[in-house]
């Protein structure tokens, strides 16, 4: 099967011209101007953007959490992120006690297998580390899981200590990988949260009260300077605040190989959404929390000057009803997360080329390149390239439409942008080749999917 989208504006994180391109297969075979190759099939993209499938590196579909589940599996919540011009996905593959990292792999592949309508990857997060475990870092990198994660957050649940975050650290990085944390000061927040309980402080308000920015980037400064003393990589996942960002761009500017990733939540969202009535701030209790609106502008100046390499979504949702609703009267029972895959690539378009004037490339290279780059996939994923997969976005940067629930196709019964009135839609989306959304319908079929066997980690 051949395929020639013809006459759209090819955008790369750093290429942009109108032309036609030729895929072969699953795989982008050439670039040019009037291509005169004969194919199957051939799509007009006149007056639309051509750029490479994009890559949300931070997304937990079916995960147990609080005593439920998040309400996307790895198929719904793939055809989703279809819908928003995403064709690759990495998720956390989540050790549980007594577990090894093999077990904990087999595990995950056993919920992704024969779901997924886009490619999926894992990072392994390791919440235990005896001995016994420090051989297995190289055989999950030889598996082609490159990343691993940690919590300094959620105490007796998945936190470590500071000696299993070093152990932790050198070993991923002898092994070749780089360490993603989840940096907060989880034992000085546990210690607010039982004090705002015990005086009554319930509501969905107190969660963000209880783990203020400060906090986070107590975290953050903590994690990359043992990361330093480790003399590995280490990347802050969902920086939500302006002081988190300030310790990366420190400790990169000492010569570490410091990097992080923002969400689109903190991108357009602040922590008045608590306020809300009828416990609606629930929909928002997700880790870390909604900040001061001070953060927003400084969030995106640090995206376009690099001091954080891409924007994920950190997709983990629970319905309002039935889900949500758990932590009535307690706000420590509200399941962490938020539903988001479907719009991240529209909303950084919004936000970024249209409110703010990015340069599309730099849209494309936050959307889709960085993300290839930092976890090992370039130049496979992550941009339009001969040889590259054909995982291709047609994007009608001209639609208006308004974000909501009754439209966005997440297995979640509210959106966190319900209302918002945004430019941009993914029309035509790509997988290795295939046409899979078009005409606002999915086309393709669950299963489709493939693991994506990932390499190093390029230093950015
Ligand atoms: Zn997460």
């Amino acid at each position: 099967m051949s395929l020639l989208i013809k006459n759209g504006r090819v955008v790369t994180a750093t290429d942009d011209f109108v032309g036609d391109v030729f895929i072969d297969g699953e795989k982008v075979h050439t670039l040019g101007k009037n291509l005169a190759m004969k194919a199957d099939r051939t799509i007009d993209a006149s007056n639309r953007l051509v750029i490479p499938g994009s890559i949300d590196p931070h997304v937990h579909m079916e995960l147990p959490f609080g005593g439920t589940v998040s309400s996307d599996d790895f198929k719904t919540g793939t055809i989703a992120a279809a819908f928003g011009g995403t064709t690759s996905i990495i998720d956390f593959a989540i050790q549980y006690k007594g577990k090894t990292f093999q077990q904990t792999l087999d595990d995950w592949d056993a919920k992704a297998e024969g779901k997924c309508a886009i490619d999926y990857s894992y990072h392994l997060a390791v919440t235990e580390f005896e001995p016994r475990h420090a051989p297995e870092f190289k055989k999950v990198v030889d598996r082609g899981i490159t990343t691993f994660k940690i919590f300094l957050a959620y105490p007796g649940v998945f936190m470590i200590d500071d000696q299993t975050m070093f152990r932790v650290m050198q070993s991923a990085g002898e092994a070749g990988g780089m360490t993603l944390v989840h940096a907060e000061n989880g034992v000085a927040i546990q210690q607010m949260i039982d004090m705002l309980i015990a005086q009554g402080k319930v509501e969905p308000k107190y969660h963000a009260q209880s783990r203020p920015p400060v906090m986070q980037a107590d975290g953050v400064a903590r994690a990359l300077r043992v990361g330093a003393f480790a003399k590995s990589p280490v990347f802050i996942v969902h920086v939500s605040c302006e002081a988190s960002m300030n310790e990366i761009v420190r400790s990169r500017d000492e010569g570490h190989a410091s990097f992080g990733e923002t969400c689109t939540q903190y991108l357009f969202l602040d922590e008045t959404c608590y306020d809300k009535p009828n416990f609606e701030g629930a929909k928002y209790v997700f880790t870390p929390p909604l900040v001061p609106k001070e953060n927003i502008e400084p969030l995106w100046k640090g995206l376009k000057l690099g001091y954080l390499q891409e924007v994920s979504t950190d997709h983990c949702p629970f319905n309002f009803k039935g889900q949500k609703e758990l932590g009535r009267g307690d706000f420590r029972k509200i399941p962490n997360g938020g539903p988001g895959v479907e719009d991240r690539l529209s909303l950084v378009y919004h936000g970024g080329v249209v409110e703010r004037g990015f340069s599309l490339n730099k849209w494309v290279d936050i959307c889709c390149t960085a993300s290839a780059k930092m976890f090992g996939m370039f130049p496979r994923k992550g941009t339009i390239a001969p040889g590259s997969d054909a995982d291709i976005v047609i994007f009608d940067h001209n639609r208006e439409r308004t974000l909501s629930a009754k439209s966005h196709h997440m297995n979640c019964d509210y959106s966190l942008f319900e209302g918002m009135k945004i430019k941009g839609l993914p029309e035509t989306v790509l997988s290795r080749g295939k046409v899979i959304i078009e005409d606002n319908q999915y086309k393709g079929r669950a299963g489709e999917g493939q693991f994506i066997k990932r390499g190093a980690c390029a230093q950015m």
